[in-house]
């Protein structure tokens, strides 16, 4: 059965109301994502882009992703919450990106893919079972 969760950046000033469960929970370890966040990891959820509904203002930094393509990150401009990650190609094949760490409900979450694990920080334990890739 199809639910929806909601979530949002840090002030509350952007807030979403996301289809749940996600087509797919990953855990991006890239250099970039690391620099964002302030931290080891992204934790990304894959929604269908009419499954995404934001209310409030997001900031969009154009970033480069490793095939050169385009990578929107977008974050709240007031508190600096990382909320969605958008690319021409996840908007060709209609999807988008939430950081899953802005949801309300966030405990149970299982990612199941880890990508660009060549940069991940060597303090970090990769569960038993999920899948790595290297790269992208
Ligand atoms: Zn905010
Ligand atoms: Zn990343």
């Amino acid at each position: 059965m199809t639910g929806q969760r909601e979530g949002g950046c840090l002030c509350g000033a952007v807030r979403y109301r996301a289809t749940w469960p996600p087509m797919l929970t990953a855990v991006c370890h890239c250099k970039n994502c690391q620099k964002q966040s302030g931290s080891a990891l992204s934790v990304v959820a894959v929604l269908p882009r009419d499954g995404l509904q934001v209310t409030g203002e997001l900031t969009t930094y154009q970033d480069i992703g490793s095939t050169g393509q385009a990578v929107w990150r977008k974050f709240c401009g007031k508190c600096g919450s990382p909320v969605v990650t958008d690319t021409p190609t996840a908007e060709a094949n209609k999807i988008i990106f939430i950081k899953a760490g802005t949801l309300d409900e966030a405990q149970d979450l299982a990612p199941t893919l880890h990508y660009w694990t060549d940069s991940a920080q060597h303090w970090f334990v990769f569960p038993e079972g999920v899948e790595c890739l290297n790269t992208q």
